[in-house]
């Protein structure tokens, strides 16, 4: 196929780590052509979010009617979202545009605890958003703010909550099992096809900021090229280890810095 066209509807990360800097970045890596959407500006470096700027609803809308409008979109993916009214913005375009490949990164919290998202909004992403979203790929506190529930505590809670996302409407979810600590860092894809566990031994880094973007920004760029989400997730995570095993030559920032495209 010719060179696949990837929008990422997400936040800027001043420090270039995450957000939209991260997804052009993977999108560039992997061969995509690449367009962003902005939702919100951040403040931010190695060390945190110091302050965020949502982006007008209206103007989220007009930018996703200028690209539609020109542009062939093969996958997109979503990122931060920041707030309720930005989120049924970008739902109405889903809905208006139908794009075929539709990753939803549930962002919620920034891992130096800043909210990426108003609380209040969870509720939005999961009512106007997970039944537009052919895959979500949520955290294990993600997956569980969803939910309602306590976070997953073991592999078989993880696969009881993917198929709860499910039933609630998403297409697919990749349930990412970072936050269970231990040696492997084991994810699980969960569709209506079946389950397929994904797992490497984690990499020796600290340098992990923007790694879920990375990874959101991946599977939007591969998909098009793959024959189903158990490939391309397997590509994907290639990808993000591959990234996370070459953060070490960056030197950017006292904090925790990015991962290496
Ligand atoms: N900033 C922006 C704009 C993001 O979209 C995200 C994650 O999606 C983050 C920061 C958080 O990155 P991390 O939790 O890897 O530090």
């Amino acid at each position: 196929m010719s060179i696949p066209h990837a929008l990422t509807i997400a936040g800027s990360d001043s420090g270039g780590g995450a957000g939209i800097q991260a997804d052009l970045k993977t999108f560039s890596a992997l061969g995509a052509y690449g367009m962003s959407v902005l939702t919100a500006l951040t403040a931010q470096n190695t060390q945190g979010v110091s302050a965020v700027h949502p982006v007008p609803a209206d103007f989220v809308a007009a930018q996703l009617d200028a690209v539609f409008a020109d542009i062939r979109v093969d996958a997109l993916k979503l990122g931060m979202l920041a707030n309720a009214v930005i989120i049924h913005a970008v739902a109405d375009g889903l809905r208006r545009y139908a794009p075929q490949y539709v990753v939803l990164d549930t962002v919620m919290i920034a891992k130096g605890g800043h909210p990426l998202l108003q609380a209040d909004a969870v509720g939005a992403i999961r009512s106007a958003l997970l039944p537009l979203a052919s895959l979500i790929t949520p955290n294990l506190p993600e997956a569980a703010a969803l939910l309602g529930c306590a976070p997953a505590d073991s592999e078989d809670a993880m696969r009881a909550q993917g198929r709860a996302l499910l039933a609630a409407g998403a297409q697919a979810v990749l349930m990412k099992g970072g936050h269970l600590g231990g040696a492997e860092s084991p994810d699980w894809l969960i569709t209506p096809e079946g389950e397929t566990r994904f797992s490497q031994l984690r990499v020796a880094t600290r340098n992990t900021h923007g790694t879920g973007c990375t990874l959101s920004a991946a599977l939007a760029a591969l998909r098009p090229r793959h024959a189903d989400w158990p490939a391309t997730v397997a590509a994907a995570r290639d990808y993000l280890h591959a990234a996370l095993q070459a953060a070490d030559r960056l030197a950017v920032g006292q904090g925790i810095g990015p991962v290496h495209h």
